[in-house]
C-alpha cells in the first residue's frame, strides 16, 4: 500500500471513528497498519466501557511491549506502558493499592506467554480481579516478524528462514490450565462477538483472560484472517461454562477452533480472601 492510499485509509477511518461515541474515548488515532486485528480489540474495549458504564477515572489500561503495546495511547484515561513482559505485575500493583479501579492488561503472544510467561500463572491462581486481553498474531509485529512462542511448526519468519522447529503454545489453554476463573477466546474479524466478550470479560469479578485471535496483515503470511476463518466454530448455547477439563479439551481443538467462553466460575478473588484474614484479625 503506498502512503496516499495509506493516508486515505486513515481519514476514512478518523472520520467513521468521529461519528461513533466510542470515537469520544479515543486519545490519539491508532497507528496500527490498516487490516491489524487489533483495532477490533480496541473497539472492544471502547464498546465494553461504554456499555458497562465505567467512567474514564474508573479505569485504567496497563500495556507490555509490542504493537499491541500502544493500547493506552488510544485511549482517553489512565494507562501505563510497562516493559517487555511485566504488564500483569505492574497491574495487580495497580489493583491491590486501588480496589475500585478496574484493571486491563493488554499484551501480545510474544510479550503474554514468551517474556512475560512467568507472571500469568500468579495472575489467575490468585485470582487477581484484572482483565486480561491476549492479542495473539503469532508473530512479533512490532520488531518486523519473528517468530513467536504460539507461531506454528513450519512457519517462515524473520528469525526462521528455514521453518520453526519449536511446538507452539495454546494461551487458552495455559488460562485454563492456571486455573483462571474466567477463559474466553474470540476472533478479530467477528468485532460485534468480540466486543460482547470484552463486556462480559469486564464485569466477571477475579481474573478474566481474553485470548484474541488477531492477525497481523503486515508480517504474518500464514496465519491470517483467510486461514483462521472457516476453522472459526462458536460454543453453542447449550455449552456450560463450568467444566474444566471438557473446556480444556475444546480448547485444544484445531478444527473446528472454538471461539467463546470456555469457563466462567465465581470464586473469591485474591482481596476477598485478603480482606478476610484483615478482618479476622482485626477482630480476634
Ligand atoms: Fe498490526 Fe502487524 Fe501492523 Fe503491528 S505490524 S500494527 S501487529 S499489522
Ligand atoms: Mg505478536
Amino acid at each position: 500500500m503506498n502512503l496516499q492510499s495509506k493516508r486515505h485509509v486513515i481519514e476514512a477511518l478518523k472520520k467513521e471513528q468521529d461519528k461513533t461515541k466510542v470515537g469520544e474515548m479515543r486519545d490519539t488515532l491508532p497507528t496500527w497498519c490498516p487490516g491489524c486485528g487489533h483495532f477490533t480489540a480496541l473497539h472492544g474495549l471502547y464498546e465494553a466501557v461504554n456499555n458497562l458504564n465505567i467512567a474514564e477515572k474508573d479505569f485504567v489500561v496497563v500495556s507490555g511491549i509490542g504493537c499491541s503495546g500502544r493500547f493506552p495511547f488510544f485511549i482517553k484515561g489512565f494507562g501505563f506502558h510497562a516493559v517487555h513482559g511485566r504488564a500483569i505485575p505492574v497491574a495487580t500493583g495497580i489493583k491491590i493499592a486501588n480496589p475500585n479501579l478496574k484493571v486491563i492488561v493488554v499484551g501480545g503472544d510474544g510479550d503474554g506467554v514468551g517474556i512475560g510467561g512467568g507472571h500469568f500463572p500468579h495472575a489467575a491462581r490468585n485470582n487477581i480481579d484484572l482483565t486480561y486481553l491476549l492479542l495473539d498474531n503469532s508473530i512479533y509485529g512490532l520488531t518486523k516478524g519473528q517468530v513467536s512462542p504460539t507461531s506454528p511448526i513450519g512457519m517462515l519468519s524473520a528469525t526462521t528462514p528455514y521453518g520453526n522447529i519449536s511446538r507452539p503454545i495454546n494461551p487458552s489453554t495455559l488460562g485454563l490450565a492456571y486455573g483462571a476463573t474466567y477463559v474466553a477466546r474470540t476472533f478479530s474479524k467477528e468485532r460485534t462477538y468480540t466486543s460482547e466478550i470484552i463486556t462480559d470479560a469486564i464485569a466477571h469479578k477475579g481474573f478474566s483472560f481474553v485470548h484474541v485471535l488477531s492477525p497481523c496483515v503486515e508480517f504474518n503470511k500464514l496465519i491470517t484472517y483467510k486461514s483462521i476463518d472457516p476453522h472459526i466454530k462458536h460454543l453453542g448455547e447449550d455449552y456450560k461454562s463450568d467444566n474444566r477439563a471438557k473446556a480444556m479439551e475444546l480448547s485444544e481443538s484445531n478444527d473446528p477452533i472454538y471461539t467463546g467462553i470456555l469457563i466462567k466460575e465465581n470464586v473469591p478473588t485474591y482481596l476477598d480472601r485478603a480482606n478476610e484474614i484483615i478482618n479476622k484479625l482485626q477482630q480476634s
